[in-house]
């Protein structure tokens, strides 16, 4: 199982996300899907100065959190560029 990453802005210190793991997990039980917003809801506080945290949910999946560092316009993944350096 892999952990659920969640990218947050450079200036926040509160963070809201959903456990990927436990969405898949409600689905495969047949939750209704307001319950399982409420299950796989995760929110709490970073530090403004951690660029990255690990956190765990209700059901306890592991869920990394990373501040986003580069400028939007190159946010995007490219696995041609990765290569060439
Ligand atoms: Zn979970």
């Amino acid at each position: 199982m892999t952990a659920t990453t969640v990218w947050i802005s450079p200036s926040a210190t509160n963070y809201s996300c959903l456990c990927e793991a436990c969405l898949d997990q409600a689905r495969l039980d047949g939750v209704l899907f307001a319950d399982a917003l409420m299950v796989a809801s995760v929110r709490g506080a970073i530090g403004a100065e951690a660029s990255a945290a690990s956190v765990r949910c209700r059901a306890g999946h592991e869920i990394v959190l990373r501040r986003v560092e580069r400028p939007p316009n190159l946010s995007h993944h490219d696995s041609r560029q990765l290569q060439l350096t």
